[in-house]
């Protein structure tokens, strides 16, 4: 079984109410494919303003050394920890092995984030909810580096 971002698979729950459907994982949309979004999960709405770790990464968030600020300089961090410790719960209760999460996104990128300046610059590091699945040992993908062929492995390992 597989965490896969909600938004990847066209559900609506991107910041400004879109998504980022991504055809591959459409297509190959199947029981064994678990949709979540760490943020809406976390309790915020849809639309809602971007947001971006204001220092260091996912990890410092977690240790409660940075925060997440919306663009209208909202302290939303503990919708994006709530959201994280929900995500972490639903990856041990279905025995996740894998997620494939949005990159750059403050909650799902893997290998890089938004910059905190919120002038599309990204940093290498983790969002809050891919450090929480990373500390849990799940291993990350991103839409970006997804194939069929990485897919077919994920899904029958
Ligand atoms: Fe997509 Fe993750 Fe953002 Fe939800 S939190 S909209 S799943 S990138």
């Amino acid at each position: 079984m597989i965490l896969v971002s909600a938004c990847l698979l066209g559900h609506r729950t991107k910041y400004d109410g879109g998504s980022n459907g991504n055809t591959l994982l459409m297509e190959a949309y199947q029981a064994e494919i678990i949709v979540f979004c760490p943020e809406v999960m976390g309790g915020l709405p849809t639309p809602r303003p971007p947001a971006e770790i204001t220092s260091g990464s996912g990890n410092a968030v977690l240790e409660g050394k940075s925060t997440v600020l919306d663009q209208n300089g909202r302290d939303v961090t503990a919708y994006f920890i709530c959201g994280a410790e929900k995500s972490a719960q639903l990856a041990i209760e279905h025995n996740i092995t894998a997620a494939i999460i949005k990159q750059r996104s403050p909650s799902c990128g893997s290998l890089r984030i938004y910059d905190g300046t919120f002038s599309h610059k990204t940093k290498p590091g983790l969002g809050v909810t891919a450090a929480k699945l990373h500390k849990l040992g799940i291993p990350l993908y991103s839409e970006e580096e997804l194939t069929p062929e990485l897919l077919q492995k994920l899904l029958h390992p």
